[in-house]
């Protein structure tokens, strides 16, 4: 066996590949490579193992560079197609979705390189295929300097957080506006891994813990999903505490911030997040996050120890998950008409934890004015501190009976966001003259008050309620009996805290675009007046509401609404609900 050195993974002298050792490896943990290594790297891994390595470009990065990848298997099972009619689990292994926490990149080529040459993991390639991404935002990874991630130990250089356009890929699952999001969706679905697998380093505060693992769905999966996920999680937490690890099962994000003894709240991480959403897709979502305060050698150790764990269970229980997972997917087919937990909070209620931490004193800060956590990462320290991890769900709404349908104007798009999601959908052949569906008009618009990941998000009011609506040819129905229908709801269903009109998608159907003169107004109302029932209601109105009597915009207003030439598609959700396939 080769020497190990401090905190880090061995060097490669025993490699008989040498043209596959990373700048990482060479400079002992030091630096970290560039793009030119990765794409010389993979076609290299491919050629040193003919049958057992497949490398392939799977996108276009907005600079233009290619993205890459790697699939692996012993058995030279490395393509989807044929992993499928195989049954074999798949693996999915993603680096650098944020470049600055690029340990994934440099793990997963030590420990593919090690287990193709047979020093660890011997069978475990014949039992799956590891679908490897160095790294997922490629650009960012360019966008390298010394200065980058103050709050990081190494590699020396490192990459940014988001792409070329400013979008961080972890917010960006659900609406993937970036054309990174649309490649790798792409590969997600043709690939349909049962595990995907996210590699991360924390942001926050120093404690002796290495490493943060949290496996989705978590207590908000629907069974046996989440039981399969939990136990997955704490055999993995079990194993890495074998190797002397000192592993999380949450992720340490404090209630308030930079103060540990506020506690912890185990957040529900929704389908905006790659953990979160590949859990909504019924398969087990992984995110990873080793310690920021450990040097990159120690880092990438334990991501390397942590891939091993996990592809070892998946090895020994991969194909018991792919018949959990359609058994589910048969299950889903079923939701229409069930009540749908979608969005989720934190209560407050908490289990005391022993936190691995170290001594550290609030003081005043004479430079913020508040109170600053000074660390003294000599002294360890346990921190008896609140764990929040009891849940309440926030939304849910009921499955509706048929499905959803999308106006004619908003198909195309929509076509291109399903077929992304692996959503099956039908084009009206026809019109349909007034049919029965359920309608949701906004009754209140909230916008966040700034542009976020590109979007302005929208928090709305309303309920669906029956109408009668024409739907025109070209319309789409999507029929909720499908494998991913809790996906559909998280998408279509206009208050889930990650849909399509969260992310304001929708954004122009708020907006008024017709108006009438004020003083066409005031005579239109002396008109309306003269019904009775118009009177007393504008008369009830101005006694109950004394900011609707103070302003003549409210008041005119009224008169317009219920007037003939009120735009009646303003705040109509141009997504409906019904109970039957309209066919
Ligand atoms: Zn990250």
């Amino acid at each position: 066996m080769p020497v190990k050195i401090p905190g880090g993974l061995p060097p490669s002298m025993v490699t008989a590949h040498p043209e596959l050792t990373t700048v990482a490896e060479s400079s002992r943990w030091k630096r970290t490579g560039r793009y030119d290594e990765i794409s010389r790297l993979c076609p290299a891994f491919e050629k040193a193992f003919p049958g057992k390595v497949r490398s392939f470009n799977f996108g276009e990065t907005p600079e233009g560079r290619a993205m890459i990848g790697l699939a692996v298997s012993q058995d030279g099972v490395f393509d989807a197609a044929h992993a499928h009619s195989e049954h074999r689990p798949v693996v999915f292994v993603q680096g650098g979705i944020h470049p600055g926490e690029i340990d994934g990149k440099d793990a997963g080529f030590w420990l593919l390189r090690e287990m193709l040459e047979g020093r660890m993991l011997p069978g475990v390639l014949s039992k799956i295929t590891v679908v490897f991404i160095p790294v997922f935002n490629i650009d960012g990874h360019e966008r390298i300097s010394i200065a980058n991630r103050p709050n990081q130990i190494g590699p020396e250089e490192m990459g940014w957080r988001t792409t070329a356009q400013n979008i961080n890929l972890n917010r960006d699952y659900t609406k993937a506006d970036a054309p990174e999001m649309v490649a790798m969706l792409r590969l997600l679905a043709n690939w349909d891994p049962i595990l995907y697998i996210d590699l991360h380093v924390t942001d926050g505060a120093e404690f002796q813990h290495d490493v943060s693992i949290l496996v989705d769905p978590s207590q908000n999966g629907p069974e046996p999903l989440k039981g399969m996920a939990h136990a997955f999680h704490m055999e993995l937490m079990e194993r890495l505490t074998a190797k002397s690890r000192l592993p999380l099962w949450f992720y340490p994000n404090f209630r308030e911030n930079d103060d540990p003894a506020s506690g912890v709240d185990v957040i529900q991480f929704s389908p905006r997040f790659s953990n979160g959403y590949w859990g909504v897709r019924n398969r087990l979502g992984m995110l990873v996050e080793t310690h920021s305060w450990k040097d990159y050698a120690t880092r990438v150790h334990c991501t390397v120890d942590v891939l091993a764990a996990a592809f070892e269970m998946s090895a020994r229980d991969g194909v018991r998950w792919l018949s959990t997972v359609s058994a589910l997917e048969d299950a889903s087919r079923n939701l229409a008409g069930h009540v749908i937990p979608l969005t989720f909070g934190v209560t407050d209620k908490s289990i005391p934890y022993d936190f691995q931490g170290v001594e550290y004193v609030r003081v005043p800060s004479e430079v913020s004015g508040a109170l600053k956590t000074v660390y003294d990462k000599t002294k360890p320290a346990v921190w008896r501190i609140p764990v929040f991890n009891d849940y309440r769900v926030d939304l849910a709404v009921k499955a509706p009976l048929g499905g959803y349908i999308v106006e004619t104007a908003y198909a195309g798009g929509m076509k291109e966001k399903l077929k992304l999601h692996k959503i099956h959908y039908e084009a009206l052949p026809r019109t349909l003259a007034a049919t029965e569906v359920e309608v949701f008009r906004a009754t209140q618009v909230r916008y966040a008050a700034e542009s976020f990941e590109g979007r302005t998000m929208v928090k709305v009011e309303g309920d669906w309620a029956v109408e009668k609506r024409p739907l025109h040819a070209g319309s789409l129905f999507i029929p909720i009996a499908q494998a991913n229908a809790r996906l559909l709801m998280q998408l279509l269903e206009p208050k889930a805290e990650d849909s399509l009109m969260a992310w304001g998608l929708f954004n122009a159907i708020f907006e008024q675009k017709e108006m009438m003169e004020d003083y066409v107004a005031e005579s239109v109302a002396m008109e309306m007046l003269e019904n009775s029932e118009i009177k007393s209601a504008f008369e009830k109105k101005l006694r109950e509401d004394t900011a609707f009597a103070e302003s003549p915009r409210q008041r005119l207003d009224f008169f317009y609404r219920r007037h003939g030439s009120y735009d009646e598609r303003r705040n109509l959700y141009p997504v409906y609900r019904i109970a039957k396939n309209p066919r």
